[in-house]
């Protein structure tokens, strides 16, 4: 079948690509703008690597004691709070370099519930188990023909933004994208349960353990590091993450491997472990449906992020939001970390630039595939800030859509006035 006769389903103002954290926050600012407005999910749940990978804990919403995020993101955390899925931590408390104790620890169920809500008060329509396939542009009419579970339908758009954390919908148009040459491991968040820590001696670990290794039972990438490997698992009451090194995470076969890989590791820690006097009776009492992803693909945008303007807390001219987190690279053949704090006084911007694939007329994108380079990437794709960049993507999408203009022309004050207006906190140049 040609592309022009897959029968046209619907058409939005702003289609939205991916319900992560910046997908989410961007269909709800632009529907709240008055966009017809729609978000497309390849799953069946909201929330992205907070919800289907475990990773619940986002951040960073405040600097050195001051917020610096706040708008839509923060509205879904304050709601998740009042329902009881979450907890704040004092703000005003200074963490130094453990900057994880500002992270605030959401329930995946009422987090994902509390977003789904707020799409649905906005207007959204929700589209879960739907899934991009190619996109037809023919003079002003743009299709994007998505697969479902009926088969392939057409969906008209004024403006899309990609929020797929992959650009995928960024190589879909065309648009130029980059990659390391390394990638950071994935990881698996999982937790067990049932054992008896009193009960297990951890010489007796220690020696299973070096056999197993030793038989490539089980591999030095699959605990985190210890001197006791595997003891630390334990301790932690069964809370607990391995990395899958050496993956990618942006294609669905490359994907797959990746979830095939993390559930084989978490298979060889039980079955190690589950040898061992005091864990006789211990199982699987939660494992993410997905491996999450750090790193994968990056726009190559009209401006670039780079460790140097992320570093150095660069004002861009053309900022609609702040990021604030540590350089954070896990390295792709081991289990450590490289980390490095931001300087006292240093709160980095987002330029608006950056959400833009160069060239771009109708595509934004929002979240961890911005444009930057590997290094700053490692920061501003936490959660609190693709919150914020998601926020500004909804903002200028909704613009754009209604003056019929490109992306590229929006004009950034009216942009910056409106993510006022919605509570985003957007720096002054
Ligand atoms: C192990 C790990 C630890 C981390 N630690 C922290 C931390 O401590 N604090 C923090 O704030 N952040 C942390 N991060 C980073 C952060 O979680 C992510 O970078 C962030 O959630 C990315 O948000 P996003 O909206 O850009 O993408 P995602 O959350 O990945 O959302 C993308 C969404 O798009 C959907 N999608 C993807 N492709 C398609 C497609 N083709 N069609 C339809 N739907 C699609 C996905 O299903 C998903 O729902 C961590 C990440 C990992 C992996």
């Amino acid at each position: 079948m040609w592309m022009r006769e897959i029968p046209l389903s619907d058409s939005y103002d702003v289609l939205v690509v991916g319900g992560g954290s910046a997908g989410a926050t961007a269909a709800i600012q632009a529907a709240r703008a008055g966009a017809r407005t729609a978000l497309i999910e390849k799953n069946s749940i909201l929330g992205g690597t907070t919800v289907v990978a475990a990773v619940d804990f986002p951040g960073l919403f405040h600097a050195q004691g001051k917020q610096v995020i706040a708008g839509i993101g923060w509205e879904a955390i304050e709601r998740t709070v009042a329902k009881g899925g979450a907890a704040l931590p004092d703000f005003s408390i200074s963490v130094g370099e453990r900057h994880w104790e500002h992270q605030v620890r959401v329930n995946k169920f009422v987090y994902s519930t509390v977003i789904e809500e707020m799409c649905l008060e906005a207007g959204v329509i929700l589209r879960y188990h739907e899934i991009p396939a190619a996109i037809f542009v023919e003079g002003d009419e743009r299709r994007l023909i998505t697969a479902g579970k009926a088969g392939l339908m057409a969906i008209g758009f004024s403006k899309l933004i990609d929020a797929t954390g992959d650009a995928n919908m960024t190589e879909m148009m065309g648009y130029a994208r980059e990659k390391g040459e390394t990638l950071q491991p994935g990881t698996l968040v999982y937790k067990l349960a049932g054992y008896e820590l009193d009960q297990v001696d951890e010489d007796k670990l220690r020696e299973l353990y070096h056999k197993a290794l030793q038989a490539g039972e089980i591999k030095e990438t699959d605990h985190l590091p210890g001197d006791t490997p595997l003891f630390r698992e334990l301790r932690s009451r069964g809370s607990s993450s391995l990395h899958i090194t050496g993956i990618d995470g942006s294609t669905s076969m490359s994907k797959t491997h990746a979830e095939i890989e993390a559930r084989k590791a978490l298979m060889r820690i039980y079955t190690l472990l589950k040898s061992i006097p005091g864990c006789e009776n211990l199982y699987v009492d939660f494992f993410a449906n997905e491996c999450g992803i750090r790193e994968t693909w990056r726009i190559i945008g009209e401006e670039h992020i780079d460790a140097n303007s992320y570093l150095s807390g660069h004002l861009w001219p053309d900022a609609i939001g702040y990021s604030y987190y540590p350089i954070d690279i896990h390295k792709h053949d081991s289990n450590t970390t490289d980390v490095r704090p931001l300087a006292e006084g240093v709160v980095p911007t987002i330029p608006y630039g950056a959400l833009i694939p160069r060239g771009s007329e109708h595509l934004l994108v929002a979240g961890r595939c911005a444009a930057g380079d590997q290094v700053a990437h490692s920061a501003y794709r936490v959660q609190a800030s693709c919150m914020a960049m998601g926020q500004a993507a909804g903002a200028a999408a909704a613009i754009a859509a209604r003056h019929d203009i490109s992306v590229r022309h929006v004009d950034i004050e009216e942009v910056r006035q409106l993510l006022r207006e919605h509570k985003a906190i957007v720096p002054t140049l």
